[in-house]
């Protein structure tokens, strides 16, 4: 059943009966999967909740389902809220990102420009890019059959992703040049939502760093390595959920 877990909206639900009609979805199951009348599968609605079906006929236009149980909650969601705000890196690094991360369990991903970094575009293509990122989460979901997509925001400056708002959120930044502060003492609290910053290639400038601290995010040193953008992000993920989530 790995991978035939298919995504549903809640509409397309009455009692015990379900349709597919997204053509994307209807292709992998009778062209990839080749699945028959008859067939179980999986289906998610994107909220957390799941349940088996069952198909009852098919066609090009639409799946017809019988749902073997009621859409309910699954426990593959971990019970830490991480959002993660990435400085954008060279398009191919960044997408590998956003699949690591999603796997991994992050919630939210806040991609922002800032002095350092070295991919500028129009906004149009800030728009393509958001789609095409949020693709990449959805499937990296699917795939590690996660029920909640996260959520990619579309790529905004270091000021708007510093104002964002996460409701009780504990707030680090990611700052090789921090002595003192350690994420452990960050952690101590607890929290089950954290907002966490990772740099671009170049890093943060000093004054976005104090930006950072005024604006209530605490500086985090992750070891005495500088590591490359894309390590940091998927150490500071795996780290958090080890602390304060699942992965443990
Ligand atoms: N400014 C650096 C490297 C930046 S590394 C330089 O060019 O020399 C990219 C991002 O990863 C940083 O902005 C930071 O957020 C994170 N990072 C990498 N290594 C880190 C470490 N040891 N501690 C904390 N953050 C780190």
């Amino acid at each position: 059943m790995k991978h035939r877990r298919f995504r549903i909206e809640k509409e397309r639900i009455q009692g015990r009966e379900a349709v597919i009609e997204d053509p994307g979805e209807i292709r992998r199951i009778r062209q990839v999967l080749r699945l028959k009348p008859g067939d179980t599968l999986a289906l998610f609605d994107g909220e957390g909740n799941e349940c088996n079906a069952v198909i009852s006929s098919l066609s090009s236009r639409r799946v017809s389902l019988t749902l073997l149980q009621e859409l309910s909650p699954v426990v593959v969601e971990s019970p830490l809220k991480v959002i993660l705000g990435l400085g954008l890196l060279k398009s191919s690094r960044f997408d590998w990102l956003v699949q690591k991360v999603t796997e991994l369990g992050v919630s939210e991903i806040v991609p922002f420009f800032s002095s350092r970094v070295v991919p500028r575009w129009e906004e149009s293509k800030g728009r393509s890019r958001q789609a095409r990122w949020q693709k990449i989460a959805s499937e990296a979901a699917r795939q590690c059959r996660r029920v909640s997509i996260p959520k990619v925001h579309p790529p905004c400056s270091f000021e708007e992703m510093l104002a964002m708002e996460f409701a009780g959120a504990g707030k680090v930044f990611l700052w090789e040049e921090e002595r003192a502060g350690t994420l452990k003492g960050a952690l101590a609290q607890g929290a089950s939502t954290i907002y966490a910053l990772v740099g671009p290639e170049g890093g943060f400038s000093q004054p976005e760093a104090l930006r950072a601290q005024e604006a209530g995010f605490l500086p985090v040193r992750l070891g005495p390595r500088i590591l490359r953008a894309e390590t940091a992000g998927i150490v500071i993920v795996s780290l958090l959920q080890f602390s304060l989530g699942d992965l443990n």
